[in-house]
């Protein structure tokens, strides 16, 4: 008997950074190839997938990705021009409305308000004028955030007064920012939601996460909120995919107030840090989810069978304090993951994931690793 030749799907990804990387390996067991256009020639995916290293409004490089099933990307500020040359030759998923929105804080609570989905209290800040009356306006204490290009605590300031408020605006270049109130949150949680081009939704797991120095340190499946709590996330997730008209998956990052209410961060349009750990839980990853969803292939919800973790591994200010790897090899129920990328301070450059049969071992495992990545 001979069987027909199968043809690979191809994905072509924006970005070739570690979830480039990542989503590169969880679509090659699918029989996906992926190809990636990122003009770093040391980016991450270049060892697992094909690498066109060019700018990403190259005309070479963006009729590649015309020539692929679906094109993906890894991060919110893809140039307008690479939209625009893709568009009509190729579905881009999540496609320009979604990233429209996400890229741009203003435009993104906004919309989100508009879709019915609670926010921090937020001024919007376009010129010097806008300034004045702006932090009573939001309770008296606030973050300035630079509109766009900010992440990771990066563009952000936290400011009390009047005269703080001018000086972190002048700091920032006087480019157009919100400024949020403060948002007393008890916890932060996220979820991801994806959507097929057919219409099929599936949700990621909440997870519980805590930031250190403005970046994500820790996330925890399950979270521990009230019950109820996850089928909100969901509803509030859906609302968002709907009004946003979703093709691909988004990850919505929350805050929760001391009532269990849940207020938007912001919505990347993309897998996400936090999901990291669906990569080790015993069922499909966040990565498998998003191959899936852009290629239309059938999708289910992607929420761990096991109680994980996950720790960053971020560059120190001091470059001899890394993880003590042996260390964490030895203990049970870990995974290393690595992008292949220089430690700097501040920079990603890993995590490792930890999983546990119930949450009570999952904490003692955590503490232990903890405990062993700076
Ligand atoms: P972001 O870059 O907007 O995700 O902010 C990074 C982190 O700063 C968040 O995960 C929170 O821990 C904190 N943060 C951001 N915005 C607020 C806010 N409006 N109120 C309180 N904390 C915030």
């Amino acid at each position: 008997m001979t069987g027909r030749a199968e043809t690979a799907p191809t994905l072509g990804i924006l970005g070739g950074g570690q979830l480039a990387q990542m989503l590169a390996l969880a679509a090659l067991p699918l029989g996906v190839r992926v190809t990636v256009l990122e003009p770093d020639a040391q980016a991450p995916a270049r060892l697992c997938a094909t690498h066109l290293p060019a700018p990403y409004t190259d005309p070479a490089g963006l009729d590649a990705l015309a020539a692929c099933d679906a094109v993906t990307l890894e991060f919110e500020n893809v140039p307008v021009e690479a939209l625009d040359a893709l568009r009509g030759r190729v579905p881009v998923r999540p496609g320009a409305g979604v990233l429209a929105r996400s890229k741009h804080r203003a435009r993104e609570k906004e919309t989100l308000r508009a879709a019915g989905v609670q926010t921090a209290p937020f001024v919007v800040l376009e010129s010097g004028a806008d300034l004045s009356g702006a932090l009573a306006r939001v309770g008296g204490q606030g973050l300035l955030k630079t509109s766009e290009l900010g992440y990771d605590g990066k563009g952000q300031a936290r400011v009390t007064s009047n005269d703080a408020l001018q000086a972190a605006w002048d700091g920032v270049g006087r480019v157009p920012c919100v400024l949020e109130g403060l948002v007393p949150f008890e916890r932060e949680v996220s979820l991801a939601v994806a959507r097929t081009p057919d219409g099929q939704v599936a949700f990621g797991p909440l997870v519980e996460n805590v930031h250190r120095n403005g970046i994500l340190r820790t996330s925890v499946f399950p979270a521990n909120v009230p019950d109820g709590t996850e089928a909100r996330a969901r509803d509030l997730a859906r609302a968002v995919a709907d009004a946003w008209g979703l093709e691909g998956l988004i990850t919505l990052e929350f805050f929760v107030l001391p009532g269990g209410e849940l207020v938007v961060n912001e919505v990347a349009p993309r897998v996400h840090n936090s999901g990291h750990l669906t990569q080790d839980g015993g069922g499909v990853s966040q990565f498998e989810a998003q191959v899936r969803a852009v290629l239309g292939l059938p999708l289910a919800d992607w929420r761990p069978l096991h109680p994980c973790a996950m720790v960053n591994d971020v560059g120190a200010a001091d470059p001899d304090a890394t993880p003590d790897w042996a260390s964490i090899d030895a203990l049970p129920g870990t995974r290393v993951h690595r992008y292949h990328k220089a430690r700097r301070p501040g920079r990603k450059v890993g995590h490792v994931n930890v999983v546990a049969p119930d949450p009570a071992t999952l904490r003692e495992r955590l503490a232990a690793l903890e405990a062993l990545i700076p």
